[in-house]
């Protein structure tokens, strides 16, 4: 190997020297320990000014070493972040990657991949888009289909209807029609957040429509939207699993449309479409088959480490259409007919982010995940059957999916949130307070497989 030029403080950073090998060795150590882990607390937030007192400043011209500085991660730092892959972290949507998954991100960190563009990362590419072929085939989407894995259902969402919009603008055109004043988007009023966000972004207005008891969109609820709002309309956006309540929309009845109008169907599917890969949930979805775009999080009950979102167009060409990046220094890659990532969505550099998904998949097997999700989807039954047992507990809705929402008789507010606090101080479990229509209530979100049956009536006892 032939010596850097650079000065001896720049080479330590990039040689592997005898300093490099002890610093790579405490990193892997460390890794290893918290994987291998079978009682990595809950933890918890630490006030900034804790953290301050305890932690000082770390970012100095002389650098405070690797050891202190992991010593300082691990004893400070991690214990101020709440375990999301903890059984007992039941709140908002947890996160419970496998090991395999887990242990092959430090591989991809390790390999310096480049996932933006065949060219550079052409291995890397062709795994993940073996991972986006098989999704795509679960739900029910032509052979064709393929997309990107991206940052997180957020950006997935954005990136969809990005590309609908450039749809509805071209066929605009080439009817040589007038675009309309204003591009709008339909769903439902319990869709998720992230859709008014890319609305804000892409300056297009929301139509939310209501829905009825069930809380599921139909087609019969859209109808006259639609018919108000005519070819303004460039996508309806169906919620394959609410992210409160885990309701699927009822996207057979909303794709039925497309024969009388024209829009993009979006399937927002970030933490719900995995239940499709179970038999117990796959009829909930009929109609996925027919989507022009999906979304799923692989960080959610996919089993992978943050953060990762599976973007799939039915027409691959239509994202390519809205998204290629074009620059001189970029000609290269995009005068090519070769799949790049980069073109399929709002973004140019990025990680392989899919692969620790693909690892996965690959050493265990679909049928692992499979099993893996339906044994969510019966836990979820089950402690619902319990919740409907006992005296003073109520369910907000029959769980569809893995999200059970409940309430207790003459709870308000306050006594849910004094009680989340307490179990989240003793470390038993981290359960927030929700709520539904003004009333306060709390959830189970439930995907973590190693969280028991027996640990879900150990939080109810303490209602
Ligand atoms: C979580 C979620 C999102 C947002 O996904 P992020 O990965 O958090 O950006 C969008 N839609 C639904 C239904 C979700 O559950």
């Amino acid at each position: 190997m032939t010596e850097s030029d650079a000065p001896a403080n720049t080479r330590r950073m990039h040689e592997v020297s005898p300093e490099t090998v002890d610093l790579v060795d405490l990193v892997l150590e460390y890794s290893r320990r918290r994987i291998l882990s079978t009682d990595t607390p809950l933890d918890g937030p630490v006030a900034e000014a804790e953290l301050a007192r305890l932690v000082g400043r770390t970012v100095v011209d002389e650098g405070i070493g690797a050891a202190r500085a992991l010593q300082l991660f691990e004893d400070v730092l991690a214990p101020a972040c709440i375990t999301t892959d903890h059984p007992q972290y039941l709140s908002f949507i947890p996160t419970a990657p496998t090991k395999a998954a887990t242990a092959f991100d430090l591989v991809v960190s390790a390999s310096a991949v480049y996932g933006g563009s065949w060219l550079e990362g052409s291995g890397a590419v062709f795994a993940e888009n073996q991972v986006l072929s098989w999704l795509a085939g679960e739900f029910g989407l032509p052979d064709t289909a393929g997309g990107v894995f991206v940052q997180g259902g957020t950006l997935g969402n954005l990136s969809a209807l990005v590309a609908a919009r450039e749809a509805a603008r071209t066929r605009c055109e080439e009817a040589g029609e007038v675009p309309p004043a204003r591009w709008r988007i339909v769903c439902s009023a319990e869709a998720h957040s992230s859709i008014a966000s890319a609305a804000r972004v892409m300056d297009v207005e929301v139509v939310p429509v209501p829905v009825g008891d069930s809380g599921m969109l139909t087609g019969a609820d859209v109808r006259g939207a639609l018919e108000e709002h005519g070819s303004s309309v460039f996508a309806v956006v169906a919620t394959a699993g609410s992210t409160n309540f885990g309701i699927v929309d009822d996207v057979a009845s909303l794709a039925t449309l497309k024969a009388e109008f024209d829009f993009w169907l979006h399937v927002d599917g970030a933490y719900g479409l995995a239940g499709m890969l179970s038999p117990l949930a796959r009829a909930r979805f009929a109609g996925v088959e027919q989507a022009d775009s999906v979304i799923v999080d692989p960080h959610k009950w996919l089993f992978a480490p943050f953060d990762a979102c599976a973007l799939i167009y039915r027409d691959p060409a239509a994202g390519r259409r809205a998204h290629t990046q074009h620059a001189e220094y970029l000609d290269t890659l995009t005068e090519t007919s070769e799949w790049s990532p980069s073109d399929y969505a709002a973004h140019l550099t990025r990680r392989a982010r899919g692969l620790p998904f693909w690892f996965s998949l690959a050493t265990y097997g679909a049928q692992a995940y499979r099993d893996a999700i339906g044994a969510s989807l019966q836990l979820a039954h089950d402690i619902a059957r319990e919740i409907d047992t006992r005296e003073g507990l109520r369910l907000v809705r029959e769980p569809q999916l893995s999200v059970v929402v409940f309430e207790r008789d003459g709870w308000s507010r306050a006594d849910y949130a004094e009680w989340s606090a307490r179990l989240l101080a003793e470390q038993r479990a981290f359960v927030t307070p929700s709520s539904h229509q003004g009333r306060p209530n709390t959830r189970f979100a439930i995907l973590n497989p190693m969280t028991t049956f027996e640990q879900l009536v150990g939080i109810l006892d303490t209602m």
